[in-house]
């Protein structure tokens, strides 16, 4: 599998290409769209499209343009199904738009908003501050429903754009049948005065309760709904009304003027939804419509995410277990036509990474020029927070992961202490910076969590609070030989990490036990395991006299 490659390759040419691509629009201020329906827990993939967005506005700001982002949640969709595992009725609340749903939790003002705050609470962390628009509040604007009106006056423009672009790839008695089905169809649907449905059925048989007449003179529009079976003929502006998909996303576009938007691959394919909006964009608005910017899912383990099959990791799923900025890097290195595939179990190893390059971008790694020129470039673009000018210490996520564990045992203040310690020695410095402070706060709950949820059982570590009855009756003679000259060298004073592990392998040779059985006695009596976290250090992190006495408990 190429994936140290991938890991290496930067492919970050894609910032310049849209950048240059939306300034072309040379427009007084730039916006910066993206969007997404909240049918359940929204997963972390829908950060990639924001973050693009928020990384062209940041090179738009550096350039002295006005630009800004913006977050449209598609709260007025209707029901279609449930993920696994809600208490709400699928029959009950079926065709009903998630803004009218309640939320089963309690804590939000529906259904669609409580997965909508689940992710917009999370933005800040992540470095980003898009402008939120709920589409169920735009359409009852003015402004929102005089764009579907225009929509409406144009029904046959859009009638032709729909059989041009859905019907492209259709079998010649297929597109009959269809150009037939748009002979009376309007691009709106209204919500049902009687039973709030938007639609019938659900999904494979949905009917929409479609705008059957309009009369641009009288502004009257005639509904049925396929579900009650109410038929009405009622002025526009007393119906709640909603353009169907395809023209719902392009009178939005124009409604704000957006410069640019993002979209996943199932959007964004050759003559899909994208492409559809941009041609209404161009004949039933007149205006060309936003910079289309295709891009590749993000998958978890190698799979792609949804949230009606219940394949959810959300942005908090990552916030728990690593860090924000992290997130952003991977987005950012990585080509937008390659799918980026996060692997939760290779976080700690992602962590260094990102730490390594950090350094490059404060000069204090070795690194050839381009490396450094890449780093300068893309380093502030991944952090949520404005660059600090001077470096700050990091605690070792690895080092992390295995003094969390030890917290039990040894009291939060100490281990604060040993990682102080830790830190202090590895960048060579006499104190930290307050900042590092709380990053060790910060990474000691990280990696217990990604420990507890992703770890395997080598990266667990428990130390029993006694050596185990079954553990002391298997040590031999020559074992207590090494274990009392061990206790001696533990006791005998300051030791660093290798001159205790240089010691284990004296005490060894100094008795005549093999130096795998020594290590092997050692793991047994402190976390009743054959291997573990490397000896020198982890002896340190317990603390020398504590390693002492247990080994003398068992003497
Ligand atoms: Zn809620
Ligand atoms: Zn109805």
């Amino acid at each position: 599998m190429p994936e140290s490659v991938q890991e290496e390759e930067f492919s970050i040419h894609w910032i310049e290409d849209v950048l240059q691509r939306v300034l072309e629009r040379d427009v007084d201020e730039y916006l910066l769209s993206a969007g997404k329906s909240p049918s359940g827990s929204i997963h972390v993939g829908i950060l990639r499209e924001l973050i693009i967005s928020d990384v062209i506005k940041r090179r738009l700001l550096d350039l002295g343009k006005k630009a800004r982002t913006m977050f449209v949640i598609d709260d007025y969709d209707p029901v279609r199904s449930f993920p696994p595992g809600t208490s709400l009725s699928l029959d009950e609340w079926v065709g009903i738009p998630y803004s009218d749903v309640p939320d089963e939790f309690g804590c939000c003002e529906s259904y669609g908003a409580h997965y909508a705050n689940e992710l917009i609470e999370t933005f800040p962390k992540f470095g980003i501050d898009p402008e939120i628009v709920w589409t169920s509040k735009l359409y009852r604007t003015d402004a929102m429903i005089e764009e579907v009106r225009t929509c409406l006056r144009e029904t046959e423009t859009i009638r032709e754009i729909m059989i041009e672009y859905v019907a492209r790839d259709f079998s010649p008695e297929q597109r009959a049948q269809y150009v037939d089905s748009m002979k009376n169809w309007y691009p709106a649907s209204v919500v049902c005065p009687e039973c709030g449905r938007l639609q019938a059925g659900a999904k494979g048989s949905i009917m929409p309760n479609r705008i059957t007449a309009y009369d641009p003179d009288t502004d009257a529009a005639s509904f049925k709904c396929h579900y009650c079976g109410l038929e009405d003929t009622r002025p526009l502006s007393q119906l709640r009304v909603k353009l169907t998909w395809r023209i719902d996303w392009p009178a939005k576009w124009h409604l704000f003027r957006v410069t640019c938007e993002p979209a996943g691959k199932d959007h964004s394919v050759k003559g899909g939804s994208y492409d559809t909006g941009l041609e209404v964009s161009r004949r039933v608005f007149g205006w060309e419509g936003p910079v289309k910017v295709p891009y590749e899912w993000v998958q978890i383990g190698g799979r792609d995410m949804t949230t009606s099959e219940g394949i959810v990791f959300t942005p908090r799923s990552w916030l728990r277990i690593a860090p924000a900025s992290l997130y952003r890097f991977l987005m950012l290195k990585t080509d937008l036509q390659r799918t980026i595939n996060i692997q939760p179990d290779r976080i700690p190893d992602l962590v260094d990474q990102y730490d390594r390059f950090e350094r490059t971008y404060y000069a204090l790694e070795d690194a050839d020029s381009d490396r450094e020129r890449l780093a300068r470039l893309l380093y502030p673009l991944c952090e949520a927070q404005p660059v600090r000018e001077e470096y700050v210490p990091k605690l070792s996520f690895k080092f992390a992961v295995v003094i969390s564990q030890l917290e039990e045992l040894l009291g939060h203040d100490v281990v604060v202490q040993r990682c102080v310690e830790a830190m202090k020695r590895q960048f060579g410095v006499e104190s930290l910076p307050d900042e590092s402070m709380s990053n060790i706060e910060q990474r000691l709950k990280m990696a217990l969590n990604w420990v507890r949820e992703y770890g395997t059982k080598r990266d667990r570590v428990e130390v029993p609070p006694e050596v185990p009855a079954a553990t002391r009756q298997t040590l031999t003679d020559k074992d207590k030989e090494f274990l009392s000259v061990m206790v001696e060298a533990l006791r005998r004073g300051p030791a660093s990490d290798e001159d205790i592990q240089a010691a284990v392998f004296e005490a060894a040779r100094s008795v005549g036990l093999k130096e795998k059985r020594a290590f092997v006695v050692m793991y047994r009596l402190l976390i009743s395991r054959k291997s573990g976290p490397r000896l020198g250090p982890f002896i340190n992190l317990l603390g020398r006299e504590w390693v002492a006495d247990r080994i003398a408990s068992v003497l």
